[in-house]
């Protein structure tokens, strides 16, 4: 039977925290992480939390060779009176247990997953900043650990919690980028690992980024892997384009990532009423819509931006700028509306906020 004690080993000191204003996105780390251990007989185990720190890990771990990983990303807001709140985690978890399934590892407890959360966050709750726009970004993440240098599933495995403080992603208000559609690499193919978060998924897009970036490009859009035709997703966000008054973003077909932000961007149009179709939709019908002046607006979404408006993209050499290059209504409303609701502002009516501190605080 599988253990469900969280143990506690607080840190004896604590780091200095970095201010809000000064708060770079990855680079700071909180004073405890969530561990536990998976093991082949024994099933997740040695569930703690315990002063952050590094690993001992053996250099045949699977890991370092095989790349068997998969990561997640979401935030825990503070309102306005001092409440710590999380977006849909338990979407997060059911998505972090269809990832491990593609990647042969075993599921966690989603509910005891989002309780270890809510424990990590409660002790490290200093950290959630205050300041506009700010707040501790949340990336939980399974490594195969099995010393083994052979091609299988690892036996044995990490599940791992850490937290690190971050800056507001706009200063100044929601900012149109420019993106390059890529005709040369590709970031996922049917049947690969494009719908599962994994690292190696990111390993493979570090060098379409990097080339696009050289020419003054924010991110490149991602087409399909077998034809190169058809809208895939923006860098690491999910797509929408507004075309003749209709919301439109590409089917979730395999090798597209399932984003929470994506989902609640469609349940959003919806509540509103405002037409929104998943689709599959080529260049040519972008550039077509672009040319008709019927491609209205178009922005990327995730959890790192909320929403990042595309104020113009290159494709094959033809400049498309959308909407005069501004923001466009819908991405500016779904934008107040959806970090509204994150930092307790706007009213939620779907549910979608999860308090931390509920029975489960812990007391120090
Ligand atoms: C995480 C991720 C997204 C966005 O997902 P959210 O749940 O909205 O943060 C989109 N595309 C890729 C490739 C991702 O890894």
């Amino acid at each position: 039977m599988e253990d469900k004690t969280i143990r506690l080993q607080l840190s004896e000191t604590k780091k200095e925290k970095p201010n809000s204003d000064q708060l770079i996105f990855g680079r700071a780390f909180t004073d405890h992480m969530f561990v536990m251990d998976y093991s082949d007989p024994l099933g997740w185990h040695n569930a703690s939390i315990v002063p952050y720190q590094p690993l001992m890990i053996d250099p045949s771990a699977m890991i370092f060779h095989y790349g068997q990983s998969v990561f997640e990303g979401l935030k825990a807001f503070r309102t306005a009176d001092g409440e710590v709140q999380l977006f849909r985690p338990q979407k997060n978890f059911e998505r972090l247990n269809l990832s491990s399934d593609r990647l042969c590892i075993p599921p966690i407890d989603e509910e005891f997953a989002l309780k270890a959360i809510k424990q990590l966050v409660t002790v490290d709750k200093e950290w959630v900043p205050d300041a506009e726009g700010t707040s501790l970004y949340i990336r939980p993440f399974i490594i195969s650990t099995e010393p083994y240098l052979g091609v299988a599933p690892s036996r044995h495995y990490k599940f791992i919690v850490i937290l690190s403080p971050v800056g507001a992603y706009y200063k100044e208000g929601i900012n149109p980028v420019k993106i390059a559609v890529e005709n040369k690499y590709v970031r996922a193919v049917k049947g690969g690992t494009g719908e599962a978060k994994t690292g190696g998924n990111y390993a493979a897009s570090l060098k379409a980024q990097e080339d696009v970036s050289k020419e003054g490009f924010a991110q490149v859009l991602w087409l399909d892997g077998v034809e190169q035709k058809y809208v895939e997703e923006v860098g690491s966000m999910n797509v929408f384009f507004k075309i003749g008054g209709e919301v439109v973003t590409p089917k979730l077909n395999g090798s597209i990532l399932a984003g929470v932000t994506r989902n609640s961007v469609i349940e959003l149009l919806k509540h509103w009423g405002i037409p929104v179709s998943e689709r599959r939709i080529s260049m040519e019908e972008l550039y077509q819509a672009h040319q008709d002046g019927l491609l209205e607006e178009a922005f990327g979404s995730g959890t790192a931006a909320v929403i990042s408006p595309i104020g113009q993209l290159t494709w094959d050499g033809k400049d498309m700028v959308i909407n005069g290059g501004n923001t466009g209504e819908i991405s500016q409303k779904v934008y107040d509306t959806i970090t509204g609701i994150q930092y307790g502002k706007v009213e939620d009516p779907f549910n979608w906020i999860v308090k931390v501190e509920a029975k489960s605080a812990v007391k120090h």
